[in-house]
C-alpha cells in the first residue's frame, strides 16, 4: 500500500500515467476480482463496413495494377480510362452486401456530389495501394469534398459550409492538436504570455501543452461545474469579451463532463465574436456524433473557428490515426497574419519561400500542413493515402444513409446510453438525460456520493483524512476497477472519470457495485475512528 507521501507524488502525474500505473495493481487485485479497465476512452466496437469495402477496394487495386505490369509479385501503374466500368464488373452487388455499399457509393458521388466516377475510383484505389506520395500534400481531391460532406452532414447542424472549408487530415485528433498549436505559434498568432482560454474541465493534454516551455501561455479558465449540468454558463462565456484573449480552446462536447454547448452558449459565443471579432477559436468535436442535434461552434462562428475532428471514436479506428482540421476559406487566421509587423511578416515569408512562390500568400491551414513537416519536408507532407481512403469509407458510410438515418450512428449512441444507465442505476444516482449528453464518459463525485449515502461528517472524514487519489488507488488495487481521476482534467477533488465506451456492458453494473463495496469500506474505517475517540483511543497516542 502506498504511504501518503507517495500518494501525494502520484497525483503531480498526468491522469493517464496515473492510470497506466494503476492497471497492474488491479489486474492482480487483493478480492481476486474481475479486472475492469474503464479508464480509457478506447471503444471496444468498430465499424465493419467501412473496413469490407477497404478490403474490397485494395484487391481491385491490384487486380488493376496487374493489368499494366504483371511479373511475379511486381506489378505497376492503375489506369484511369475505364476504371468505373472495371470496377462495376468486379462488384457483385446481388450476393455481396459490401460489394452494394460500394455500388451505391459510385451513384452517390455522382449523383448527389455531382464527381466524376472514373477520377473517385482511381482515387479510391491509387490510395489504399499507397504507390504515391499525397498530392495535393494537404488531401486528395475528391476525398476533401466527402470528408467536408461528413462533418457538414454530422456536425453543422444544417447550416451550409462544406463548400467553404477547406480540410486536413491528420494523423489523428493528437496530431491536429499538435499541429495546430506549433502553426499558431510559429506563425506569431500566440506569444510566450499571451492569454489563451480553456473550457475546463478539459481533455488533459489541452491543459499540459499552453504550460510547457514551448509555449509558456496563460491560461484562462471557463469552468463548467457539476451544478451547471457541466455546461458553461453565460457569465463564464463573458470571460471572452476581453480582447487580451488571444484564443478559446474547447472540447466540445467535452471531455470528461461528456456535455455538448448547449443554444445558450452557442448564442453568447456569437455575441463575443461580435465584440472581439480577433478571437480565434480552436474546438475539438471529437464526441460530437454522440449527441442529437448536435452543432459545433464552427457553424456558429466559421471565420473564427478551426474544427478538430478524429473519426477515432465512433468507427473503433483509434490505430487507423484518423483525424482533420477543417477551417473555413476565409478566417481570422490569415487575416491576423496579414496585419503582423513588417518585420513578423518578413521572416514568415523567408520560412514559407521554401514552399510557395508568394510565400506571403500561404493560407493558414497550408501553413499547418508545411509546418507538420518542418516546412522543409513539404513535398513529403501530407496524410498516408490509405489512411485518407479509410476518413473517406467511414464517411460514406454515414453519407449514402442521410435520408433513412444512421443506424451505426444510432447503434453507437444506444451502446454508451445503456452502459450509462447501468452505472447509473448501480450507484444509485441521478440520470442526466438532457439532449446535450453524450454520454461517452461519466463524472463520479465521490465524495458527493460518500455525503448521500453516510452523511457530511463521513464526507468530511474522507475528504480530511486521505489523499484524493486513495480512493482511486484502492479501487483498482482491491477492487480491480481502472478509473480516471478528473483532477487531471481540472475537476474538483474527488470527481473521477469513468468510460462507457470500453468494457462490454454488462460490466457497468459490477463497477458501480464495486464503487459503493469500497465506499463501505472507508465508512466501516470512518465508524471505527469514532469508536477509539470514544474510548480515548489511539488517536491520542
Ligand atoms: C480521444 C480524443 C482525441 C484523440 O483523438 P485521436 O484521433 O485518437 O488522436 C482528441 N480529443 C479528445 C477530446 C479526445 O477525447
Amino acid at each position: 500500500m502506498l504511504s501518503r507521501s507517495d500518494e501525494k507524488k502520484l497525483e503531480k502525474l498526468n491522469a493517464f500515467e496515473i492510470s497506466n500505473k494503476m492497471l497492474g495493481l488491479a489486474q492482480k487485485n487483493e478480492k481476486g476480482n474481475i479486472f475492469l479497465n474503464a479508464g480509457r476512452g478506447n471503444p471496444n466496437w468498430i465499424n465493419t463496413k467501412a473496413r469490407f469495402a477497404f478490403g474490397r477496394i485494395l484487391e481491385f487495386g491490384i487486380q488493376e495494377s496487374q493489368r499494366t505490369m504483371n511479373d511475379g509479385d511486381m506489378a505497376g501503374y492503375t489506369e484511369l480510362a475505364g476504371v468505373r466500368e472495371r470496377f462495376e464488373a468486379f462488384l457483385d452487388p446481388d450476393t455481396n452486401e459490401t460489394d452494394r455499399f460500394l455500388e451505391t457509393v459510385l451513384a452517390y458521388v455522382k449523383d448527389d456530389l455531382g464527381l466524376n466516377q472514373d477520377e473517385v475510383v482511381k482515387e479510391f484505389i491509387d490510395g489504399v495501394i499507397g504507390n504515391n506520395y499525397p498530392a495535393p500534400s494537404r488531401v486528395l481531391k475528391n476525398s476533401e469534398i466527402i470528408i467536408n460532406q461528413y462533418l457538414q452532414s454530422t456536425l453543422y447542424n444544417g447550416i451550409d459550409l462544406a463548400s467553404d472549408t477547406l480540410v486536413f487530415p491528420t494523423e489523428g485528433g493528437t496530431a491536429a492538436i499538435v499541429y495546430i498549436f506549433h502553426s499558431l505559434k510559429e506563425n506569431k498568432l500566440i506569444r510566450p504570455k499571451d492569454k489563451i482560454a480553456i473550457n475546463t474541465p478539459i481533455f488533459t493534454p489541452y491543459l499540459e501543452i499552453p504550460e510547457l516551455n514551448d509555449y509558456d501561455m496563460i491560461e484562462v479558465n471557463l469552468t463548467s461545474k457539476e451544478a451547471d449540468n457541466w455546461q458553461i454558463s453565460p457569465e463564464e462565456i463573458d470571460k471572452l469579451n476581453d480582447p487580451s484573449i488571444k484564443a478559446f480552446f474547447l472540447v466540445n462536447p467535452s471531455n470528461p463532463g461528456s456535455k455538448a454547448l448547449d443554444q445558450k452558449a452557442l448564442d453568447e459565443i456569437q455575441k463575443v465574436i461580435e465584440k472581439n471579432p480577433d478571437l480565434m477559436i480552436i474546438t475539438d468535436d471529437v464526441y460530437g456524433t454522440f449527441v442529437d442535434g448536435f452543432q459545433t461552434v464552427y457553424s456558429v462562428a466559421p471565420h473564427n473557428t478551426l474544427l478538430v475532428y478524429s473519426y477515432s471514436k465512433l468507427y473503433g479506428a483509434t490505430g487507423w490515426r484518423l483525424g482533420v482540421i477543417a477551417a473555413n476559406k476565409e478566417n481570422i487566421f490569415d487575416k491576423l497574419i496579414q496585419k503582423l509587423s513588417e518585420k513578423d511578416k518578413k521572416e514568415l515569408e523567408k520560412r514559407y519561400s521554401l514552399v510557395a512562390l508568394e510565400p506571403e500568400k500561404i493560407a493558414f491551414i497550408d501553413r499547418i500542413v508545411a509546418d507538420s513537416r518542418s516546412v522543409g519536408l513539404h513535398h513529403t507532407a501530407g496524410l498516408s493515402t490509405p489512411q485518407q481512403i479509410m476518413a473517406v469509407l467511414f464517411s460514406l458510410t454515414h453519407l449514402i444513409t442521410k435520408e433513412n438515418g444512421d443506424a451505426y450512428i444510432h447503434a453507437s449512441k444506444e451502446l454508451v446510453n445503456k452502459r450509462y444507465q447501468d452505472l447509473h442505476k448501480a450507484l444509485k444516482i441521478e440520470e442526466d438525460n438532457s439532449k446535450e449528453n453524450a454520454k461517452y464518459y461519466s463524472i463520479i463525485d465521490i465524495y458527493a456520493l460518500a455525503e448521500h449515502l453516510y452523511g457530511n461528517d463521513f464526507r468530511i472524514y474522507l475528504e480530511n483524512n486521505f489523499e484524493e487519489v486513495d480512493f482511486l488507488l484502492h479501487l483498482a488495487e482491491k477492487n480491480g476497477v481502472v478509473l480516471i481521476d478528473g483532477v487531471g482534467f481540472g475537476t474538483s477533488s474527488g470527481d473521477l472519470r469513468v468510460s462507457e465506451a470500453n468494457l462490454p456492458t454488462e460490466d457497468y453494473r459490477l463497477i458501480g457495485k464495486q464503487i459503493l463495496q469500497l465506499l463501505k469500506e472507508y465508512f466501516h474505517k470512518y465508524v471505527e475512528s469514532l469508536n477509539n475517540v470514544d474510548h480515548g483511543g489511539s488517536h491520542l497516542e
